[in-house]
């Protein structure tokens, strides 16, 4: 049943209000939990674990994703956090992405993934749809010949509206593109204008119509619940928008604000430590307001931050290989990626990443080796953000009962009511699923517990 607009709109004047002492405010800092354990426990004295991997053999058993990193964006939203380069020109842009080439080259020849062929591909960024048809029509043609896409299930690409033609979107269909990820974030100019998004509304409107008559099996829109000036009318009327677009899939984020962002910068000047920006349970409040009308219009709300159209047919195979332990063939600046159990991250700069590859090594800057039990618990809490697991599986996995090993986090967890066990399935509710990546820190292994992520 939907929230009613006065009840929402009261909701939020009354968590607006400064001496409100239950409002939890957005402060600096990651919510979002996209691995585990923490990236600030990965280190450049590991990075010869997955040199070791690499000289092992070709798992059987183990499915392989790649993904490509793209960091360049028209402008640079006040909310990123990614390092992105706004300023290069078509010559440095075919550098990096021959330097992407080398460093899949390289890969290719190593024994534990000569051969291998991607059950799922991913371009991400950044934006990889700022790339022109013959640089992404070169890529991928390059990066076919060296893991081919024949058996390939699923191929993601994130592209922002303004950088997108009818030419440029045909072009991607045709290279095999089956996931069109649109970052639209919102519908109105103004939130766009005010928090430094690149596009505007008439650009989505006008990509959204592209992609649905060009038949991508796909298409994801995403929206950020929280962004500056955001209101709950407006809110409403973008999550109404998107109903009428009819996508397949939507991704909801809440705004979180990390360190590294203009709005950081600009909140550390003026001494502020709570972001203009919704607190946590306004956005809780938003999202939760969302997934109801979604679910009225027929959607079906999937993970913690998606619904789909039809969930017999629209599936994330990136999202659910990974959170299953898929190996990840992760290349290019500041890309994360993993082999068998090892994490490793790429250099974050472009300067040191192509000279890495100029000097015929690889360009990661840091790794972790996990443990049986880290990858337990990594794969056990992704799967929580699906709302859903099976207990039976990481028995029959990892020889670890779930409900026993975390009974008294589960105890705790079933009394807030967040999260419930029945026979085999674990249930995060919907109060849990708003607020899961806060909860996850709970099933950490103690010393990486209120780690910071970065
Ligand atoms: S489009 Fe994405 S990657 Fe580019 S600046 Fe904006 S948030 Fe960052």
């Amino acid at each position: 049943m939907a929230q009613s607009t006065e009840g929402l709109k009261n909701r939020v004047e009354k968590l607006s209000t400064p001496l409100d002492p239950e409002a939890e405010q957005t402060e600096v800092g990651n919510y979002f939990v996209a691995n585990y354990p923490p990236f600030s426990f990965w280190t450049p004295e590991h990075v010869r674990a997955i040199d070791d991997v690499l000289e092992q053999p070709a798992p059987t058993d183990t499915n392989l994703g790649v993904y490509f990193h793209i960091p360049f964006c028209r402008k640079r939203c006040h909310f990123c956090y990614f390092r992105v380069y706004t300023d290069k020109n078509a010559g440095e842009i075919n550098e990096y992405l021959d330097a992407g080439i080398r460093e899949f080259e390289r890969y290719a020849k190593k024994p534990y993934l000569a051969g291998r062929k991607p059950q799922f591909v991913y371009f991400g960024g950044g934006t990889p749809s700022y790339l022109s048809v013959s640089q992404l029509q070169d890529l991928t043609n390059r990066m076919k010949d060296l893991f081919p896409w024949d058996e390939t299930e699923e191929v993601a690409f994130e592209a922002e509206p303004g950088t997108l033609t009818e030419k440029k979107l045909e072009a991607l269909r045709d290279i095999g593109v089956t996931r069109l990820s649109l970052g639209i974030e919102n519908f109105d100019d103004h939130i766009l204008e005010l928090n430094g998004r690149a596009h505007r509304s008439r650009e989505a409107y006008r990509a959204l119509g592209f992609a649905k008559t060009l038949g991508f099996d796909q298409v994801n829109i995403d929206l950020i619940a929280g962004m500056m000036d955001e209101t709950v009318e407006n809110w409403q009327k973008c999550v109404d928008i998107a109903i009428e677009q009819e996508p397949d899939c939507v991704t909801i984020y809440q705004m979180e604000i990390p360190y590294n962002t203009t709005i950081f910068k600009e909140m550390k000047e003026a001494g502020k430590i709570t972001a203009p920006v919704a607190d946590w349970p306004t956005k809780r409040e938003w999202v939760d307001w969302a997934f109801n009308r979604f679910e009225e219009a027929g959607y079906t709300v999937s993970s913690a931050y998606t619904v789909v159209k039809n969930p017999e047919t629209t599936k994330f195979v990136y999202r659910d290989s990974l959170w299953e332990g898929a190996d990840l063939l992760s290349a290019g600046v500041a890309s994360f990626g993993h082999f068998g159990g090892v994490h490793y991250q790429n250099q974050a700069d472009v300067g040191p990443y192509t000279s890495e590859l100029e000097k015929g090594g690889l360009p990661i800057f840091r790794a972790y080796p996990t443990d049986p039990d880290e990858r337990f618990i990594r794969e056990f809490v992704l799967q929580l953000k699906l709302g859903k697991t099976s207990l039976s599986y990481f028995e029959k996995k990892y020889g670890v009962k779930p409900a026993e090993r975390f009974s008294a986090q589960l105890k705790q967890l079933n009394e807030q009511g967040y999260m419930s066990v029945d026979g085999d399935t674990i249930t995060v509710s919907r109060e849990g699923l708003l607020q899961v990546d806060r909860l996850l820190h709970g099933f950490f292994l103690d010393h990486h517990r209120d780690a910071r992520y970065t």
